[in-house]
């Protein structure tokens, strides 16, 4: 480990069981161990200090036929075989030990994507572990249903069976790596399929962990494999894989495309959860002070790097000026500082990259003509900690690319609207449709909007709830299929029909 990132850790007593979980070089997790199957390796680097933090094997398409394979023995074998509520009790297990290493995998979290700790511990931790509680009660209860014959002459019993979909490749970005692998995984072990995981290259760890874990209380080898390596490899030779029967994919629009295509070649199942670029709706009506901050936690969540973030603002003249100046207040009074530090809101983006992507943008936004209200429009070259301040803009119009395109940073755009119907219209441009917020205090306006704006998730007076009895999906380019909630087990399973023709007793004696 290195020099800053040694002091950085040992500023925040970051425990020696993680330092030692980290320090080495990360594999593949297949087969119900940990593999290294080539000393080939991409570096990992720790956000906020901007050093190497550990390096993950660079996997290779036989990795992938490795961990296929492994999946599909393990569903041909003892995990095909085991009763739903032993499977139950087994999901549970490993949510009640994620639960018992809560602080490590939060630790994981804020070192590999630079988050804030706090928000690790009570979103991204918290969360995937009521996902696998959730899925849990669900894996005893996937029946199929009987129907009498409503065209079919004779004596017909007719009944449907659901089947696991099979062995599931799950592509994970960088952002809520633990949380969204949860997404894709509870579910998947609910309906008894097998899994083979690829974690985004920059941040593998927490995968790895849960592998581990899962390892630990029981899971059969092969049930849960994690492949590691970069996208356009190990993802695109999953999607290509004869052996992987269903790809859900979150990531990028693009991307998200690409690997639908290519998983159709062999006729996968697919769910896709893409990008968003989430509009917001502030009425006359609305609770002004309720509002600034909801939108503020909407959009400047893991420091903006949130798909659902709500990150154009509609505001109705009349209380455009109130709301910007509360906006300002608040987004200057949000503490900044490393991911590590308990007290910090807004941390380091995951790389330097990814910052000056978003710095690209900003400056974009000044040259269109937005008025800048609050934020950071360059960094100094020197400074090595990975953070953006909160930016805001006003004055903003729908052909800026501020108001068009993913940022996928702390960068809010506001724009006044003089009527509902205007806001309306204004809200549904775009080909995204992940989510929308209205705030307003009258429930009638509310429910009304809620009906006209095109997403998959509508928030009313606040943004980016989740729970895991709700689906979460979006429209258009933001892609298909649910995670999350009932909605999303029939992409994890096949329903078989089974029709039994019953002959007259009679005829046959
Ligand atoms: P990417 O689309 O770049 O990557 C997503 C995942 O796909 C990563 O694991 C990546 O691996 C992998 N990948 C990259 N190229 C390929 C390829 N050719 N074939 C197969 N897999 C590939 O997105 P980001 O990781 O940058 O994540 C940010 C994006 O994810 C944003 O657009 C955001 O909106 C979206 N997102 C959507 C969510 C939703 O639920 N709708 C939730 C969270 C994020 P690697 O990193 O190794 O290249």
């Amino acid at each position: 480990m290195e020099n800053r990132t040694a002091g950085y850790f040992a500023q925040y007593a970051v425990p020696q069981e993680v330092i030692s979980f980290v320090d080495r070089p990360i594999g593949h997790y297949i087969g119900g161990v940990e593999v290294h199957t080539t000393g080939d390796q991409i570096d990992v680097i720790e956000p906020f200090t901007g050093e190497r933090l550990t390096g993950v094997v660079n996997g290779t398409l036989s990795d992938v036929d490795l961990a296929v394979n492994s999946a599909r023995s393990a569903l041909a074998g003892p995990w095909g075989k085991m009763a739903p509520l032993e499977r139950q009790r087994l999901i549970l297990r490993l949510a009640e030990a994620m639960s018992a290493d809560a602080d490590f995998l939060s630790h994981l979290e804020a070192i590999d994507v630079g988050k804030a700790i706090s928000e690790a511990r009570s979103i991204d931790v918290a969360g995937a572990i009521a996902n696998l509680e959730y899925f849990a009660g669900w894996t005893s209860k996937l029946d199929g249903r009987t129907t009498n014959a409503v065209a079919l002459a004779g004596e017909t019993l007719m009944y449907t069976v659901k089947e696991p979909v099979g062995v599931v490749a799950a592509i994970v970005p960088w952002n809520f790596p633990l949380q969204i692998l949860s997404w894709k995984l509870a579910a998947a072990l609910a309906c008894g399929c097998t899994i083979v995981c690829k974690p985004s290259e920059q941040t593998p760890l927490s995968a790895m962990r849960v592998a581990q874990l899962a390892s630990f209380v029981g899971f059969p080898a092969g049930v849960i494999n994690i492949v590691n390596g970069f996208g356009h490899v190990i993802g695109q030779a999953l999607a290509a894989h004869r052996g992987v029967d269903k790809l859900s994919f979150t990531g990028s629009t693009p991307v998200g495309k690409a690997v639908g295509k290519t998983s159709l070649d062999t006729m996968k199942r697919l769910t896709l959860e893409l990008g968003g670029k989430s509009p917001v709706i502030v009425t006359s009506k609305a609770d002004l002070d309720r509002a600034a901050d909801a939108i503020l936690a909407g959009v400047f969540l893991n420091s903006g790097q949130v798909c659902d973030a709500g990150s154009r603002v509609y505001v109705h003249k009349s209380v455009h000026a109130e709301l910007i100046h509360k906006l300002r207040a608040g987004a200057e009074s949000l503490p900044i500082g490393a991911g590590l530090d308990p007290t910090a809101r807004i941390t380091p983006l995951v790389s330097s990259a990814h910052r000056n992507k978003v710095l690209d943008h900003i400056s974009s936004a000044q040259a269109e003509g937005a008025a800048l209200v609050t934020g950071e429009v360059s960094v100094p070259s020197q400074r090595v900690d990975g953070i953006l301040r909160p930016t805001i803009f006003d004055n903003c119009s729908d052909k800026m690319r501020i108001f068009r395109e993913e940022i996928f940073g702390p960068v809010l755009g506001v724009s006044q609207f003089d009527t509902i119907d205007e806001a309306v219209e204004r809200a549904n441009t775009g080909d995204f449709g992940l989510a929308a917020a209205i705030y307003s205090q009258n429930i009638d306006e509310t429910i009304q909007l809620s009906r006209r704006l095109k997403a998959g998730n509508i928030y009313i007076n606040a943004h980016g709830l989740l729970d895991p009895a709700m689906p979460f999906g979006g429209l258009g380019e933001s892609g298909f299929g649910k995670d999350m909630g009932p909605e999303q087990l029939d992409g994890f399973l096949s329903t078989k029909s089974i029709y039994v023709q019953v002959a007259n007793p009679s005829a046959t004696e």
